[in-house]
């Protein structure tokens, strides 16, 4: 099977979601990624067993880089478009599946078994086997959990590809990332230390960034901690925050509610730090201390800093 990989790029590099996606297509058949804007070099990609690169024209809305990427999978005579479930790739498949009519199948969590894919249903807590019922089919990969494709030392050749995109339909006035204070973006995060209202107020988060530092981990938070504006609303994971699957899930004062652990119960291991032993996160834990949080993380942080 032929495929297309629309690949998201940071200062000409794929994304770390970019470059699984790209693995991903490479593992179902000859691949060719599509990019819009810079590129250093190959971006990257050549190294994950993408065979081409079309460079696409950069500053494009959602609207164009969805008529962009059908133009490249017509012109490759691909049978799948692959992208990452990040942001820009979820307003793209719907576009791209539309235009090609073709079948979109989203969020696959495993790497393809034949034509049959895995994704997640019911919140997560399900899995569901999927398969194309068209000629062509749209795949978005869900960042984190099918893991990075072994680097194969390949390179990739780079070709400029244009296409009738039409009229911008929107113009992005600013786009300001939100500041992680230097810690990796939580969607492409590897650890991850969360916490809830537990902690009682925003003030007593030093001990949530301490423990964050000492393991190099992202924070986190749950819905009503942002909700009351004790941490910024880009923090907020689950069903209606974000859904991350790191490797590494650490889940402070946080009660295991079914919407906080729709968005994390895909990481690999989670380790629950409640005074409460009942607390339903348990039930969902790998690991699990009983306490204080005021009086384990800190003495966690030592621990970590010692090691
Ligand atoms: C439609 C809908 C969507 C929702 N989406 C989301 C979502 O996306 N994400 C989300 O998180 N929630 C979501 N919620 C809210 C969710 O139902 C819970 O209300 C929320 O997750 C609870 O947050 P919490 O665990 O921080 O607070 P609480 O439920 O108040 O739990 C606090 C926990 O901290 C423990 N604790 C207290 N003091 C300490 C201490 N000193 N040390 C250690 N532990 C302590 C308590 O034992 C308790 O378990 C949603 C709800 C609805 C209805």
């Amino acid at each position: 099977m032929k495929c297309i990989a629309f690949i998201q790029t940071k200062g000409g590099q794929a994304t770390k979601a970019g470059l699984e996606a790209a693995g991903f297509a490479a593992a179902i058949g000859e691949t060719v990624a599509i990019v819009s804007g810079e590129l250093n070099g190959d971006g990257g990609l050549g190294a994950v067993g993408v065979g081409r690169v079309l460079q696409g024209p950069a500053d494009l809305d959602d609207g164009q880089l969805g008529r962009l990427v059908a133009a490249a999978a017509d012109q490759e005579g691909a049978q799948a478009v692959v992208c990452a479930q990040d942001h820009l790739g979820k307003a793209v498949a719907g576009r791209v599946a539309v235009r090609l009519n073709a079948g979109l199948i989203a969020g696959v969590t495993a790497a393809p078994n034949g034509d049959s894919y895995t994704r997640n249903v019911f919140s997560g807590k399900a899995t569901a086997q999927v398969k194309g019922a068209t000629d062509r089919l749209v795949i978005t990969t869900t960042p984190n959990a099918i893991g990075m494709p072994e680097a194969t030392g390949g390179t990739a050749a780079v070709e400029a590809f244009n296409a009738d995109l039409g009229d911008r339909k929107v113009q992005v006035l600013e786009a300001a990332a939100p500041s992680t204070g230097g810690r990796a973006p939580l969607p492409e995060a590897e650890l991850v230390v969360s916490a809830g209202r537990g902690l009682k107020g925003p003030e007593n988060w030093g001990i949530i960034e301490d423990l964050a530092d000492a393991v190099g981990a992202t924070t986190a938070c749950s819905r009503p901690v942002s909700d009351i504006g004790w941490r910024p609303h880009h923090e907020h994971v689950g069903q209606t925050g974000i859904a991350i699957r790191p490797n590494l899930y650490i889940a402070i004062g946080i009660s295991g509610a079914i919407q906080h652990l729709a968005g994390v119960n895909g990481s690999k291991v989670i380790v629950v730090i409640n005074k409460d032993p009942e607390a339903p996160f348990f039930k969902a834990a790998d690991y699990g201390i009983v306490g204080d949080a005021f009086e384990v993380v800190p003495k966690l942080t030592e621990a970590f800093k010692a090691l």
